[in-house]
């Protein structure tokens, strides 16, 4: 499939979530920053949205920030969301992951505001919270938003089946330079020696059994996703 079709599909998704969180009771708001950590994972089909859609001197800045933070402690994940279902879904133990405790702030916050919110990936709007975060010390989300969570970045990670999955920072650094950007709109981008991760297709949707009626709606809806 051709990239500009996955990122119409992107977008569709992105607004499938929404339309599920715009029904929540929920503190999140666009100057609301406690959850903007180094710890954000994305695939590289987010990462290529980011980078391509931003005018050009805001594409310089961008790549500035992201290569003056490379050496920040961050999470780098062994394993994407789909490779961990079908693990799970064969009885096999993923490895162990080690999240970056001493959490720093994630480096694309000016003041409190992210610099490329609409465009944000869906590893920072998935972060919601019924309480303010700052408030309260931690986030409290539900369980079923964690469900829907899952089978929107599983959905998301089938439709870059020919891409990658990792940190913010990696992701956006590799997608900075013309030739990552060829390598991937060829399906050939191969960085896994910078801390990146190959994508898994979808095979099992991880939804527990007492949330399968509640996600018929989302399920369907992502269904009908056209282009
Ligand atoms: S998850 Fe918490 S910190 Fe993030 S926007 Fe929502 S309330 Fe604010
Ligand atoms: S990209 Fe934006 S929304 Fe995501 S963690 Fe960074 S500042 Fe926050």
């Amino acid at each position: 499939m051709e990239l500009a079709k996955k990122i119409t599909i992107l977008d569709k998704i992105y607004a499938v979530y929404d339309d599920f969180v715009a029904k929540l009771d929920l503190a999140c708001k666009e100057n609301c920053a406690y959850c903007c950590t180094t710890n954000v994972i994305l695939t590289t089909l987010e990462g290529y949205k980011i980078i391509s859609r931003r005018a050009s001197n805001q594409k310089s800045d961008l790549i500035q920030k992201v290569k003056l933070n490379l050496t920040q402690k961050r999470f780098q994940p062994k394993i994407t969301t789909n490779h961990l279902a079908t693990l799970c879904a064969q009885g096999i133990d993923p490895p162990d992951e080690t999240i970056e405790s001493e959490e720093k702030k994630c480096s694309l916050l000016a003041d409190s505001l992210c610099s490329i919110y609409k465009l944000r990936p869906f590893g920072c709007r998935c972060l919601v919270s019924r309480y303010n975060c700052g408030e309260k010390g931690y986030a409290e989300i539900d369980d079923f938003v964690i469900s829907v969570n899952t089978v929107i970045l599983q959905t998301i990670e089938h439709v870059d089946i020919n891409g990658l999955t990792g940190n913010l920072m990696d992701v956006l650094n590799v997608m900075s330079s013309e030739d990552n950007q060829t390598a991937y709109k060829n399906n050939a981008l191969n960085c896994q020696t910078v801390g990146l991760i190959s994508n898994h297709p979808l095979k099992v949707l991880m939804i527990p059994p007492e949330h399968r009626t509640r996600m018929e709606p989302i399920l369907q809806a992502l269904r009908q996703i056209k282009i």
